[in-house]
């Protein structure tokens, strides 16, 4: 077992790196082998650590990498990791020196930044790998489809690049409806074969997030890329199963204080929960400073097996529980937040869906603040 820098702490997101690696070689068996897989790691891999959850996807069939910003790629450099890295979004101009220097592949969604890539190139005397990024309805970053034809003529003429990949994304993979995902992958397509027309055929094609690896298997290309799922949590409820995939992510807590309260007594800011009779209130020191969802009276934690409430609203360091229906319950138990404990589960899904938004939302929001706590080996 292994933490992060950080000092310990009586509350902490653990990892199971074992089953981390179980969830990729099953990914690696869901997608055809000409498939390649690229792991999706920015925003601190949601919540599971860039760099450890990166070693992981490396070791097992992952054979790239994606972030966003020019921060998370610094920080998977300094650990040694050579992959090649696909940051994804737009740079500024500014960007590109740093772009190069780390030795990235950027997505590139305008002509002008095309261009400014193109001269870095040629100054440097080494083409510059760079992916195009289409725009085929999402609308938020990239070449627009529609333009496809005047785009094309304009970057086929450019020295300095090397076409190392094209992408889109799609607005809707993890929906029933599909209808708009199949028009996506039609105007993609169309987009393709007149890149092919001026000569430009990237070598890596890919559209898929993990809503389309599960639900899109005609538009998973030569190459997908994948988040949520590696960690075994799915994009939507809807969304197809895979057998064995399941969650690496805890979330768990010690109790740190126990209160007793009589009838009457209150818990917590505005004092919106009361005690209908004698109880115990016991307090986990984990609060929505650490991206807890900030609910109040409402939701749960596992202790001893079993689920117990939240009463009161969390706090920005605390949150309190009802242990009416754990009367063994001591200071130093542990309680887990998300997870399984015995035979409970609490899903990342039950609490996005109490807090009104999506499993990714949860996972991103667990801050450093938490220590991260790594079981299991990277080999699996
Ligand atoms: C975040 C992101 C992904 C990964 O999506 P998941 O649903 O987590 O697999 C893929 N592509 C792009 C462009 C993204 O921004």
């Amino acid at each position: 077992m292994t933490s992060s820098g950080t000092r310990s702490r009586s509350a902490w997101v653990e990892v199971d790196l074992d089953q981390l690696a179980r969830n990729w070689r099953l990914l690696r068996r869901e997608v055809p082998a000409g498939v390649s897989l690229m792991f999706v790691a920015k925003d601190n891999a949601y919540g599971l650590g860039a760099v450890e959850a990166s070693r992981v996807a490396l070791m097992h069939h992952a054979d790239s990498l994606a972030v966003f910003t020019l921060g998370e790629a610094q920080q998977l450099r300094d650990a040694g990791i050579n992959a090649p890295i696909l940051l994804l979004g737009e740079r500024l101009e500014e960007e590109v020196p740093q772009v190069l220097e780390l030795d990235l592949e950027p997505c590139v969604g305008s002509v002008e930044l095309a261009e400014a890539f193109a001269r870095a190139g040629s100054v440097r005397g080494r083409p510059v790998p760079v992916h195009l990024k289409v725009n085929t309805g999402m609308n938020r970053f990239g070449l627009p489809w529609r333009m496809a034809a005047a785009w094309s003529q304009r970057l086929a003429g450019l020295a300095g690049l090397e076409f190392r990949g094209a992408l889109s994304h799609f607005a809707q993979s993890d929906e029933l409806d599909k209808g708009f995902a199949r028009t996506q992958s039609g105007r993609f397509e169309a987009v393709l074969q007149g890149l092919a027309a001026v000569g430009i055929r990237p070598r890596w094609i890919h559209h898929c997030n993990s809503g389309g690896v599960l639900d899109l298997p005609d538009a998973h290309f030569n190459r997908v890329r994948v988040g949520l799922l590696a960690q075994g949590v799915y994009p939507s409820e809807v969304c197809r199963r895979i057998d064995g995939i399941a969650p690496v992510l805890s979330l768990r807590a010690r109790v740190t204080a126990i209160q007793p309260l009589e009838a009457g007594d209150t818990v917590g800011y505005g004092m919106r929960w009361r005690a209908e009779g004698p109880c115990r209130i016991g307090v986990l020191s984990i609060g929505y400073g650490d991206g807890y969802p900030r609910l109040r009276n409402q939701g749960h934690v596992l202790l001893h097996g079993r689920r117990v409430p939240l009463v009161g609203g969390v706090t920005m360091d605390a949150l309190m529980v009802d242990l009416s229906g754990v009367p063994e319950a001591r200071i130093g138990d542990e309680a887990v937040l998300i997870g399984r404990q015995g035979a409970e589960c609490l899903t990342v899904q039950e609490l996005a869906t109490l807090r009104g938004t999506v499993t990714y939302d949860v996972l991103a929001g667990l801050r450093e603040r938490l220590p991260r706590v790594y079981r299991g080996s990277p080999s699996g």
